[in-house]
Formats: structure tokens, C-alpha cells, sequence
């Protein structure tokens, strides 16, 4: 039975209990469909722990943009080699990172549920193709 791999699971976004299951409804760009998932339609862990737990990914959501309005500020100094207006890195960072918002909201939930949260764990068993008894494995365990 072939295993699916973390780098994998979370770049397509699915349950780090499971690997399965998507954690979000629709693709990332996909207007209208971007909540998470109450529970992984493969293994019914629920994604929100505690209630208010994805305010934690606000924080990872900060660190994403401050590296990504980096990246922009050195790309667009490199590209243009603009040293006169403030304006082209201001309208630069701005309009990226409005673009990169629905990947900032997305991929800090991943990472909140797969790097900082210590109680949820990988579970081989649950890995597979097989329907599982939805019940059995609601909880942590
Ligand atoms: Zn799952």
C-alpha cells in the first residue's frame, strides 16, 4: 500500500492525519469556494480544534507576507534597479501580495495543522484507499 508523502499532502492540502482528505472545498483561486472543510471528508478529523484555532495562522499568515513583500521589494530593485520612486516597490508589494492572499490563507492553515500543532499526527493506517467508519476516528487519539 503505498504511503503518501508530507511534501505532497501539503502542497495539495489535505488532512495531516490522513493525507486524504481535502481540507479546503474548491482550488485555491476559485472564488467562492474557499472555506476549510469542517472535517476531512476521509477520516472526519476536525480541522478547527479548538474554537478560534485558526487565528494561530494569522501569525503564520504575517510571516508568509513579510517574505513575500521581501521577495517583491528585491525582485522589483533587481528587474528595474529603481532607486528614485517609492511608488513602483509600494504598488509592487501591495498588488502582489493581494494576489498571494488566497495562497497566504490556505498554506498557513497547511502549515499551522502540519508544523505547529504537536497533537496532530500522522496515522499510516488511515492512509488509505479503503472507506473508513467515519465515527471511530472523529477525535484525536
Ligand atoms: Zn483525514
Amino acid at each position: 500500500m503505498p504511503k503518501t508523502s508530507k511534501s505532497w499532502a501539503m502542497l495539495n492540502a489535505k488532512c495531516p492525519r490522513c493525507r486524504r482528505g481535502n481540507m479546503f472545498e474548491g482550488g485555491i483561486y476559485k472564488l467562492g469556494s474557499n472555506g476549510i472543510n469542517l472535517n476531512c471528508p476521509h477520516c472526519q478529523m476536525v480541522f478547527e480544534i479548538e474554537p478560534g484555532y485558526f487565528y494561530a495562522a494569522m501569525y503564520v499568515s504575517y510571516a508568509m507576507n513579510v517574505a513575500e513583500g521581501g521577495f517583491l521589494w528585491v525582485a522589483t530593485f533587481l528587474i528595474t534597479g529603481n532607486n528614485d520612486s517609492p511608488w513602483l516597490y509600494l504598488a509592487t508589494i501591495l498588488g502582489g501580495l493581494f494576489l498571494l492572499s488566497p495562497l497566504n490563507f490556505r498554506y498557513s492553515r497547511v502549515i499551522l495543522l502540519y508544523w505547529l500543532s504537536p497533537k496532530v499526527h500522522y496515522h499510516p493506517e488511515l492512509d488509505t484507499d479503503m472507506p473508513l467508519d467515519g465515527n471511530s476516528y472523529k477525535w484525536f487519539r
